[in-house]
């Protein structure tokens, strides 16, 4: 153990760093499939994946191997050019979705930013009606942390001290549909943005049919329908893409966190007409770019991540393995009744929803060797790897049925 190096380390970190974040007391230097070791050498089972993102676990090799070589071979040219890797990840997210054309960004909270110009755009350039600005979202949504994308967060929280927000939004409660109903049937919207899970906001599955609703409800309205799959997106959910499951499309959908792995990016997938809100015209100038967008390193990694997911059968896997989770975070909800007050999600982004707040479940649980998220302040987020198997699964509820029995004889 080196707690000298990890202590020295934080250490630098509080004068260094700038002080936004609230990191638990760890410095994470090494990961390898679901593990991760701090810089004290403390081994933990890693069940966030460092929040959704890290899809084949750390380290895998296939991974590894793909941006190694592409490294080697080209980091970087920019969208001056063609290049090769953005080419063959576009095709093949198109080979596995709705999505007719692709533009990639840096994270979610850009392909968000995308998204948005892209339905104005299309609203007052391609459709003909330059008065369609307003973008309806969902309250408890979370869709990133620009000026933007946090204006139609429905979380009031996240906008606290950041005034003016965009003026043109409006929020309507998640999976009420006949509330949508009467906001895009009153006014002549641009765009409705919503999540097919909030994930942030406590892992929340709207009822059956309003994904589908909303589809109907958009195409009758003529306002661009946007899911926001960044969280839900790349198998998390045991399908490639979280709508998939109710077979409904969007117009547009936003893609980050798992889709390279590990190495940053974010992806606006859409279809032939909504694109045509972002295409070039030669009297104008570029409508929207990114200089690291689309980089043959993370479009190699990416290339890399849906590739292995397929040969590896990890759809499949995520959905066997998430039923494993769903049953034994059911089992926590019948041995602390009351504490433990019910189970949600889907494939392995899945919660378990407590009657406090979260996170001093989660640090015990840290301090016991198992790395667990926050999700809506009082749900225990699971977002493990799409590798991770029930023996992997059993660990982490021995040491969370520990932790909540701890936090059960404290409140007795
Ligand atoms: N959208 C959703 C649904 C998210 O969960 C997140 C991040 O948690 C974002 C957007 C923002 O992504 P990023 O942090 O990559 O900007």
């Amino acid at each position: 153990m080196n707690t000298n190096r990890q202590q020295e380390l934080m250490a630098v970190a509080d004068r260094a760093l700038l002080q936004n974040y609230r990191q638990q007391p760890a410095v994470m230097t090494r990961g390898q499939g679901v593990e991760l070791w701090d810089a004290a050498g403390q081994r933990y089972l890693d069940m966030t994946a460092g929040i959704a993102v890290c899809c084949l676990g750390h380290a895998h090799p296939a991974l590894v191997e793909a941006v190694t070589e592409q490294a080697k071979t080209l980091m970087h040219a920019s969208n001056l050019y063609f290049i090769e890797k953005q080419i063959l990840a576009a095709e093949a997210l198109t080979e596995r979705c709705f999505g007719e054309r692709v533009f990639f960004s840096n994270s979610g909270a850009e392909a968000n930013e995308g998204a948005l110009k892209l339905a104005r755009r299309y609203q007052h350039e391609v459709a003909g009606a330059p008065h369609r600005n307003l973008i309806v979202a969902t309250e408890g949504s979370f869709h990133g942390r620009t000026i933007a994308t946090i204006s139609v967060t429905g979380q009031p929280k996240y906008r606290v001290g950041f005034g003016p927000m965009l003026e043109t939004v409006e929020f309507v409660p998640f999976g009420d549909l006949d509330a949508a109903t009467r906001v895009l049937e009153g006014a002549q919207a641009c765009a409705f943005i919503v999540e097919p899970i909030q994930a942030e906001g406590g892992i929340i599955t709207p009822p059956a049919g309003y994904l589908a609703g909303l589809r109907k409800l958009c195409d009758d309205t003529g306002t661009v329908l946007i899911f926001d799959e960044v969280q839900t997106g790349t198998g998390r959910t045991g399908a490639w893409f979280a709508h998939q499951h109710d077979q409904v499309t969007p117009d547009v959908m936003t893609l980050a966190k798992a889709l390279a792995g590990g190495v940053p990016i974010g992806a606006v997938v859409a279809t032939e007409r909504a694109a045509q809100g972002l295409s070039f015209r030669p009297d104008r100038a570029v409508p929207h770019a990114s200089t690291f967008g689309g980089n043959p390193l993370a479009c190699a990694a990416a290339l890399a991540v849906i590739e292995t997911i397929e040969r590896e059968q990890l759809l499949a896997n995520c959905t066997r393995v998430g039923e494993h989770l769903e049953a034994t975070l059911g089992g926590l909800v019948e041995r602390y009744p009351g504490l433990c007050v019910e189970t949600r999600g889907r494939g392995l982004l899945r919660g378990l929803a407590l009657d406090r707040p979260a996170s001093p479940v989660v640090a015990r649980c840290r301090e016991l060797g198992v790395l667990l998220s926050v999700a809506g302040g009082d749900v225990v987020r699971f977002a493990p790897a799409l590798i991770t198997t029930p023996a992997h699964i059993d660990e982490a509820i021995t040491a969370l049925d520990k932790a909540l029995g701890e936090a059960a004889s404290a409140a007795a």
